[in-house]
């Protein structure tokens, strides 16, 4: 198996768009497992279309809960929750409460009340799924909002793709990665053979290409650049270029601007399925090729 993630050190830089094309391609001779690391905000199968086979729950952290019938408003709680979670009675609630949003589940609060009016459960986070697509067996989930451990969730999601591919033998694993730099990010790079990073070539790019950089270099992951809508700013394209080749990146290619992937979003196809022959199709073929050659 190869495992190949696509990142960028920010969100909005095309990279769903990529991993999408990328898939299109790759399938054409590949057996093909994807993964849709981005749980926050999962995306991928608005362009594969999938059909859901599988849900599972995902258990999150533990979340307190005031027993409000036997809560005497003593307020303890409240002064030893270090995360502001225990919320004082109001003018519309009577009883303090618990943010469950805040709640970083210390049971802090659980030990100290004098009367033992709090309880902490683990609660549904999230779900995982697995789905079929037309590209190859896709693993996605969706975090509720306000829920913690996304890394947690990345980490279950690629660990059932990484084992589809051991049943598939000779496979290529195409994982879509969250933005940033986060726990989330570094769960989705592990065990990666390349690093496909995503920039565009805005007033933040290097900065954010540096951060990324770094992450992904830590963990011995051969990283490669190739700069989105690169047409819209030529000299920090320039910029960009002349970083990767001082700093030994290889670059895969550049993709221009190209309304088309806009079209093609709108209809829930990868640009390449949608229009074969738009400038953004034919750079993001070279982009394989460059690709294939570095794994
Ligand atoms: S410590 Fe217990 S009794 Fe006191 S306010 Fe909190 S929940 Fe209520
Ligand atoms: S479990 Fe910890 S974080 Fe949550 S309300 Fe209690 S003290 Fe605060």
């Amino acid at each position: 198996m190869k495992q190949i993630v696509i990142l960028s050190g920010k969100g909005g830089t095309g990279k769903t768009s990529l991993t999408a094309a990328l898939a299109h391609i790759a399938a054409d001779k590949h057996t093909l497992v994807l993964a849709d690391a981005d749980v926050d905000a999962a995306n991928l199968e608005i362009l594969l279309k999938p059909e859901k086979t599988e849900e599972f729950i995902f258990i999150g952290g533990y979340k307190a809960e005031i027993d409000k019938d036997r809560c005497t408003n003593c307020g303890v709680c409240s002064d030893v929750c270090r995360f502001s979670a225990v919320i004082p009675p109001s003018s519309l609630e009577k009883n303090y409460r618990i943010d469950r949003i805040s709640c970083e589940g210390c049971n802090s609060c659980v030990y100290q009340c004098p009367i033992n009016a709090i309880t902490s459960e683990r609660t549904t986070a999230g779900a995982w799924f697995v789905s079929r697509s037309v590209y190859g067996t896709l693993y996605h989930a969706e975090m509720k909002a306000g829920e913690e451990n996304s890394g947690k969730l990345v980490t279950t999601v690629k660990n059932a793709a990484i084992k589809k591919c051991g049943e598939l033998g000779e496979s290529i694993l195409l994982v879509d990665g969250p933005p940033g730099i986060g726990c989330p990010v570094i769960a989705a790079c592990a065990g990666a053979d390349l690093a496909v990073i995503s920039t565009e070539p805005g007033v933040s790019a290097i900065h954010d290409l540096t951060r990324i950089l770094e992450t992904v270099r830590h963990f011995g992951i051969t990283p490669a650049v190739c700069i989105n809508r690169s047409d819209i700013n030529p000299d920090k394209t320039r910029e960009i270029e002349e970083f990767c080749i001082e700093d030994k990146i290889p670059l895969l290619g550049r993709i221009p601007y190209d309304p088309a992937v806009t079209r093609s979003m709108s209809k829930g196809l990868p640009v390449n399925a949608f229009d074969p022959s738009a400038p953004s199709s034919i750079a993001i073929s070279g982009i394989w090729k460059s690709v294939s050659s570095l794994i």
